[in-house]
């Protein structure tokens, strides 16, 4: 059972039309998302004091290499409101998971927004809106994507497993009374830090190995900044070979050898092709329930988000 992530989410997609045309964005996956979430909604440029519907603003290079936030016809600047109402916002923050943000706007945009010259006529580059750079700056730890990468199936899946496990971690490992609980904690989790992190899972076990000198509360805060650490880069898909041979390691000696060939065959096949990657993690949850292997079957590596979200 998986806990709900609290998602901080643009609100024109699909929660409110503030868009500065009046419009809203209807995206289904973040509609089905939201069964499994607690979203957190904001529009920075309504909060801010601009109207329904607004014209549009820009982001355009400043004085001394900044960037501020036009409107391009007026020339009047929004930087200063927007800066100060991102800080606000964010900082009373508590107990969030990860963003999911608007693509391109000057507010919300994560990586893709147009930053223009001073005259305003020509693209110089692309940045994030101001209020998702705030974000990015504030909470450098957790995941922030906007609802376009979100189609891409890797980055989705390297998402939603970010934000399921951060949850996992506050209601889970930081609610944790003895050391055994948080032995079993990172126990679920050794498949799924092997693929994104192996250093990081080695120091993890020997923070944990270790905890009586530091005791429980500092072995805590230590094992969250290293569990945050250890997600921070997508893992190539060379590290999902490995997972999965080291977990067909505890099945091979029984399965049959047209068994074995068949699972080998697939394990081949894949080349990062989510079609293959699903149907191998179905053959490994048919194993553990075939096989009655409970260390396999908590694995979060297996589960690491809602499969109805796969
Ligand atoms: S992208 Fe951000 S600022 Fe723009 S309408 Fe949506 S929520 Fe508001």
């Amino acid at each position: 059972m998986h806990c709900r992530p609290r998602i901080v989410l643009s609100k024109c997609i699909n929660l409110e039309a503030v868009r500065y045309n009046g419009g809203i964005v209807s995206d289904d996956f973040i509609r089905k998302l939201g069964t499994y979430v607690d979203f957190i909604p904001v529009c920075p440029e309504v909060s801010i004091g601009m109207g329904i519907p607004r014209p549009p603003v820009i982001l355009a290079k400043g004085d001394n290499n900044t960037i501020r936030m036009l409107e391009p016809r007026t020339f009047i600047d929004y930087t200063e409101n927007m800066m100060q109402f991102s800080k606000e916002f964010l900082k009373d923050l508590k107990d969030v998971d990860g963003f999911l943000f608007k693509a391109k706007s000057p507010s919300c945009g994560v990586q893709d927004c147009y930053v223009y010259d001073t005259d305003r006529k020509k693209i110089l580059g692309r940045t994030s809106g101001l209020f998702a750079k705030t974000a990015a700056e504030l909470f450098p730890e957790l995941p922030i994507e906007d609802e376009a990468r979100l189609r891409d199936y890797w980055l989705k899946y390297h998402f939603l497993t970010r934000i399921f496990a951060f949850c996992d971690l506050r209601n889970n490992f930081i609610e944790a009374k003895t050391i055994r609980e948080m032995l079993h904690f990172h126990t679920r989790y050794k498949y799924l830090l092997m693929l994104y992190n192996q250093k990081k899972l080695k120091e993890m076990g020997n923070l944990l190995a270790n905890w009586k000198h530091p005791g429980l509360k500092g072995v805590k805060a230590a094992y969250c900044i290293l569990f945050k650490k250890a997600f921070q880069r997508k893992p190539p898909i060379r590290s999902h070979y490995n997972v999965m041979e080291h977990m067909f390691g505890h099945f091979s000696d029984k399965l049959n050898r047209a068994e074995k060939i068949h699972f080998r065959a697939l394990l081949q096949k894949f080349s990062g092709e989510r079609v293959v990657f699903t149907t191998l993690l179905e053959i490994f949850r048919q194993f553990t329930y075939r096989f009655d292997d409970s260390f396999l079957a908590e694995q979060v590596y297996l589960y690491p988000f809602p499969v109805e979200l796969e």
